[in-house]
């Protein structure tokens, strides 16, 4: 989609943060308050162009909107963006947003998304109690219950493709990050046959030497004769060519925007390839940290494995109706926004929250 069309479907702001001096170009995009404040981390990226950020802040940020959506959390979709240039000052971009945040006063919450780091958003909140403060003030590593909810996605995705449990599952995950190593740590315990893959040669290593896994090379991971493909690195790794080239059952992870457009999802159903959605299957940061900042208390994991049931249900309809699965949850999220929010906006009119949230 061309920005222009992006920046016109339905966002309520897109702001540009800038400081020349030290290199800082930031976008923070708002989708949808309707339902309550915005939610959505922080990415830091090397962007081959500034506006390739800012459609990835936008499309991130619509993302949220329908996560919050289908996890019942009442709150809508907003992501910040810093263009990561060889001049950016790390933490002047980092109290930059900081600053913002603290000014839009409880509209937006934020958090840690790819590239930023617990000790970056130690700077964020050094300027605003609106994000999730690593540390024991605060919700505590999101990676957790993220892969948690993954990996419940993934149980209810093999219980699809006729496997009573997880043994002899063969999981081929793309990114040991902090996700996907957590991931694979509850996937091998569970008896799964997993391979790995990461451009990052040590994290490989670290998961063969302890935890017995395969390796691929990061080009021929989706070559890998597998039953689920769970992609934890970036978005947009299902694609015209890399459909041609997949050879899993299922594709499950925890990236956001797996899919590159709409019509991939359309074309993976068609080949009978089971999908689960992004914005529902990673919806564990999400959950933990909204609720643990709109509440003061982490919910309990089984909040977070109500996931696997989601998909579960989710996938049934999908098999039923034929039907893409992300195109019945994304019409489930639109209704839900559209009834609940009756196209408000949400406006703080006193300061809200402690500083925990997400
Ligand atoms: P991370 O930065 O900790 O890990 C990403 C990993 O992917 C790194 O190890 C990196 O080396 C690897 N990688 C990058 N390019 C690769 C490639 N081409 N092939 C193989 N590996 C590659 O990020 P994370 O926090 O683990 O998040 C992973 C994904 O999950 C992201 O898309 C993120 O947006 C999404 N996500 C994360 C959370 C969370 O709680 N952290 C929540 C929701 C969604």
């Amino acid at each position: 989609m061309e920005f222009l069309e992006l920046v016109a479907t339905d966002f309520e702001q897109l702001q540009v943060l800038r400081d020349d001096a030290r290199g800082v170009l930031a976008f923070v995009a708002i989708h949808d308050t309707s339902c309550g404040p915005a939610f959505g981390g922080i990415r830091r990226y090397a962007y081959r162009q500034p506006l390739e950020g800012a459609q990835d802040a936008l499309r991130l940020a619509e993302a949220m909107t329908w996560k919050c959506a289908l996890a019942g959390v009442p709150g809508g979709g907003g992501k910040t963006v810093i263009v990561d240039l060889a001049e950016t000052d790390r933490e002047a971009a980092y109290a930059l947003v900081g600053q913002h945040v603290e000014e839009m006063g409880g509209r937006y919450y934020t958090g840690p998304d790819v590239g930023t780091e617990p000790s970056d958003l130690e700077v964020v909140a050094r300027h605003t109690e609106f994000v999730a403060r690593p540390g024991d003030a605060g919700p505590g590593n999101l990676a957790e219950p993220t892969a948690l909810g993954v990996f419940a996605g993934i149980r209810a995705v093999a219980a699809q493709l006729g496997h009573a449990d997880l043994d002899g599952l063969r999981v081929v995950v793309q990114g040991l990050g902090e996700v996907g190593r957590r991931l694979v740590d509850r996937l091998v315990a569970d008896g799964a046959v997993v391979t790995v893959a990461d451009i990052d040669r040590m994290a490989v290593q670290r998961a063969v030497e302890e935890l017995g896994v395969s390796e691929v090379d990061t080009g021929r991971v989706l070559a890998v004769e597998a039953d689920v493909f769970a992609p934890c690195a970036l978005g947009g790794v299902i694609h015209d060519l890399s459909l041609q080239n997949l050879r899993a059952k299922a594709v499950a992870g925890s990236a956001n925007n797996v899919l590159a457009a709409p019509e991939h999802g359309a074309e993976l159903h068609r080949r009978g390839v089971l999908y689960a959605p992004d914005f529902l299957i990673n919806s564990g940061a999400l959950i933990h940290g909204a609720l643990f900042h709109l509440t003061g208390a982490a919910p309990p994991p089984e909040r977070i494995e109500r996931i696997g049931t989601e998909l579960a249900a989710l996938l049934e309809e999908s098999r039923l109706e034929d039907r893409p699965p992300e195109q019945i949850a994304l019409d489930k999220a639109r209704r839900r926004v559209a009834e609940r929010g009756e196209g408000r906006r949400f406006m703080p009119r006193r300061r809200v929250g402690s500083g925990a949230g997400l």
